[in-house]
């Protein structure tokens, strides 16, 4: 597994990119992060307060009519021993042919306003789930409470989907640092709370439970990452990030997702229709470069080494 410190200086550079479109509380048009000269620590040089590895390598698979109650906390997918600083992954291992494709299911409550009264139809991207299940794609969906709480059938049917793994995104895409493009703050102690409820949510669907956990704009600190210490929890950012927040084209969603890619990659990318709404389309573009390139979508949990 590949780990790295918290990215601070990413965010940094990030905020002034989205300030605006943060305005709304809406899904970030993320730059890469590979490209942000973030620091890896080699595994030996890591002090005792460092990530440590998840201890079941080989937890097995739920089977999709898994019980409501979900998989065990502790044997899911990206379960990390409670107490410990969580890992943070931005891909796994660069050899076979494996690589995510990941969908977030932001949902702020400026989103639920605009849903509300009526300027936006739908955060949920159905073509995408159409064509998952159609093509029979894995992927892995990183969810908001409140998008679960909005879209119950939706996610149902993402549970019911044994080539589907879920994931944490948070319960209302709040900020989980002081600067993060302008989204509204989460208060410290609330952090834990936050993403603890967040599982229960979810793990009320059954299915492909995992204890993986992504920040909305992928914005984590020091205190962020303690906050999630009890959780027992994987924090994924990801590799390949597609851009495809307020795309107006599917041809730069395409090109960012594929520029870059490799095996073992994690592809950034929105399952929220009104404000990603070019990625249903940008996606069997996707698929195909992919395939041109030999590598082939697989669950994350599959692609981190961990399934
Ligand atoms: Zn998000």
């Amino acid at each position: 597994m590949h780990v790295k410190i918290p990215r601070v200086p990413l965010v940094a550079t990030l905020a002034a990119v989205v300030a605006a479109a943060a305005l709304l509380a809406v899904p970030i048009p993320l730059r890469a992060p590979a490209s942000a000269g973030f620091i890896r620590i080699p595994e030996a040089a890591r002090g005792p307060a460092a990530p440590t590895a998840p201890t079941t390598p080989n937890a097995p698979t739920p089977p999709a009519s898994a019980a409501p109650e979900g998989t065990p906390a502790a044997t899911a997918p990206g379960a990390t021993p409670p107490g410990t600083r969580p890992p943070v992954v931005d891909h796994g291992p660069r050899t076979g042919n494996k690589v995510a494709l990941t969908f977030d299911a932001d949902m702020t409550d400026a989103m639920r306003n605009q849903l509300r009264s009526g300027a936006v139809r739908s955060y949920a991207n159905l073509k995408i789930i159409d064509l998952l299940e159609r093509e029979r794609v894995p992927a892995t969906f990183f969810l908001t409470g409140k998008w679960v709480e909005q879209y119950p059938d939706v996610t149902r049917r993402l549970a019911g989907n044994p080539r589907f793994e879920l994931a944490n995104h948070t319960y209302g895409h709040l900020a989980f640092t002081p600067d993060c493009y302008g989204l509204p703050r989460i208060a410290e102690r609330e952090m834990t709370a936050d993403v603890a409820r967040t599982f229960d949510v979810v793990a009320a669907y059954g299915g492909r439970q995992t204890r993986y956990f992504r920040f909305p704009g992928l914005c984590h600190d020091r205190k962020a990452l303690a906050a999630l210490a009890p959780l027992g929890v994987t924090v994924v950012d990801g590799d390949v990030v597609s851009g495809d927040p307020f795309a107006k084209s599917w041809r730069p969603v395409v090109r960012a997702s594929l520029d870059g890619v490799r095996p073992g990659s994690v592809i950034i990318l929105h399952v929220t229709e009104a404000n990603a709404p070019m990625t249903d389309e940008a996606l069997p573009h996707i698929l195909a470069g992919l395939a041109e390139r030999g590598l082939e979508p697989a669950p994350l949990s599959e692609v981190l080494g961990l399934g």
